[in-house]
């Protein structure tokens, strides 16, 4: 559920209508309601009301907004990072450091000193190499880092195979045979205490079997390690919990059916959960705005083109993604056409032969669902100044991220004088 809605005939954010946003901010903008934001925080939590005080670590890949994050911190959310930049952001927005986790496959000496630094809850590590490394900064620190082993479970998510990350072949997380030894490793490593395991198999998973594979395979493995002499005290579950994009197909598992699974599949576990949702929180609280530049007539269809590119949301280009289209003061007509942006790239298409809302040169339309992986994934692609982003609360609505002038593009690049 989210609180985009129709009123008088015109799309509105909360009780914004989106015509006077994109009046102010001009577009494209992306557009995020507050209140889904805190309701699919609560939702989340309340699916989750069995377990023993479980750690919600919003995924600040899916959208890193301070002001967005500044929600979630006000929701209890922690913070789940891949980066010492996602971390700073989430520090700075409000989010403690004893509810972040650290993962990612590639992180360096440096990330781990300031990661160390603030105090951070768990390290996700990815092989014995980042163990050693993680082990020479924390001692050279005179710290000692709570770390677990992101366990690659060789499972299926049956998602977008550039969001799939728990097969035997991505490049995530130890291999599962070899766990035990990269355990009996980290126990030696003086900068290293061995708090848990972790698992994150993909994004935008719509059924429930995958994750209880790889959970079924975790819980197989606590075993083994706790036999094994290790102490596993934590286990954190990833996200990957999907979305509805496509009203067509059937819609992904409620957070309550994963919830219940869950309880179901670790109840003897005797750990502490950890959770790190990212689309299923961001992605229905945004939607991306955008301005119809024309209509131009196609050999078999029309091309709706729109002020919105794939340097703006890139996930129809990159991962074949759906968006649905809404126009914000709806015609009562329909037709098929193919939306498009101005970007010399054939890719840079929204929606093919879509049957959609009638529009014409000016109308507003947006694609929804557009809160994860939106403006985070944006580049300069053509020169396009970065998209800028607006919050919505009730009446009330800001600019989150301006959009920067050209002027900053251009300043940002430097021409040697040697050219002369
Ligand atoms: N955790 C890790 C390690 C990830 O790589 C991702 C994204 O792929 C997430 C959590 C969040 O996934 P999602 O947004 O699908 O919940």
């Amino acid at each position: 559920m989210d609180h985009f809605s129709y009123r008088d005939g015109v799309l509105h954010a909360e009780d914004v209508p989106l015509t006077a946003i994109a009046e102010a901010v001009g577009t494209p903008v992306y557009v995020y309601s507050r209140a889904t934001l805190e309701r699919h925080a609560r939702v989340f939590r309340e699916a989750l009301a069995d377990l023993d005080d479980p750690l919600v670590a919003y995924s600040v890949k899916a959208n890193p907004n301070g002001a967005l994050l500044a929600v979630l911190a006000r929701q209890g959310l922690g913070a789940d990072v891949v980066s010492s930049g996602e971390l700073l952001r989430a520090v700075h927005a409000g989010i403690p450091a004893d509810r972040i986790v650290f993962s990612g496959v590639g992180k360096t000496a440096e990330e781990m000193r300031i990661a160390l630094e603030h105090g951070i809850y768990q390290f996700n590590l990815e092989s014995e190499p980042e163990a050693e490394m993680l082990s020479t900064v924390a001692s050279g620190m005179g710290k000692v880092a709570n770390v677990a082993f992101r366990i690659n479970p060789d499972v299926d998510a049956k998602t977008h195979a550039k969001i799939s990350t728990g097969k035997a072949e991505d490049k995530f997380g130890i291999p599962y045979g070899n766990a035990l030894s990269a355990y009996a490793l980290a126990a030696q490593l003086p900068g290293l205490r061995i708090q848990g395991v972790d698992v994150h198999i993909g994004s935008q998973i719509t059924e429930l079997d995958p994750f209880e594979v790889a959970f079924f395979r975790l819980g197989e493995m606590i075993g083994a390690l706790r036999a094994a002499g290790h102490a596993i005290e934590t286990a954190d579950l990833g996200g990957g919990l999907g979305v509805p994009y496509d009203p067509a197909l059937p819609a992904p598992p409620l957070p309550a059916d994963y919830g219940a699974m869950i309880a179901r599949v670790t109840k003897d576990w005797n750990v502490r959960l950890l959770f790190e949702p990212g689309r299923v929180i961001a992605g229905n609280a945004g939607v991306l705005l955008t301005r119809v530049i024309r209509v131009k007539q196609g050999a078999t269809q029309p091309f709706v083109i729109v002020d919105a590119a794939m340097n703006d949301l890139v996930r129809p280009a990159m991962y074949e993604a759906w968006h649905d289209i809404r126009a914000v003061r709806p015609r009562n007509d329909h037709f098929t056409a193919s939306v498009v942006g101005p970007i010399c790239e054939t890719g840079d298409t929204f929606a093919t032969a879509r049957d959609m809302d009638a529009v014409e040169a000016d109308d507003l339309i947006v694609f929804v669902t557009a809160g994860a992986y939106g403006a985070n994934m944006a580049t300069n692609y053509n020169s396009r100044p970065l998209v800028p982003e607006v919050l919505v609360s009730g009446d009330k609505w800001s600019v989150v991220r301006a959009r920067p002038p050209i002027e900053a593009l251009i300043a940002a690049d430097h021409i040697p004088d040697w050219l002369e």
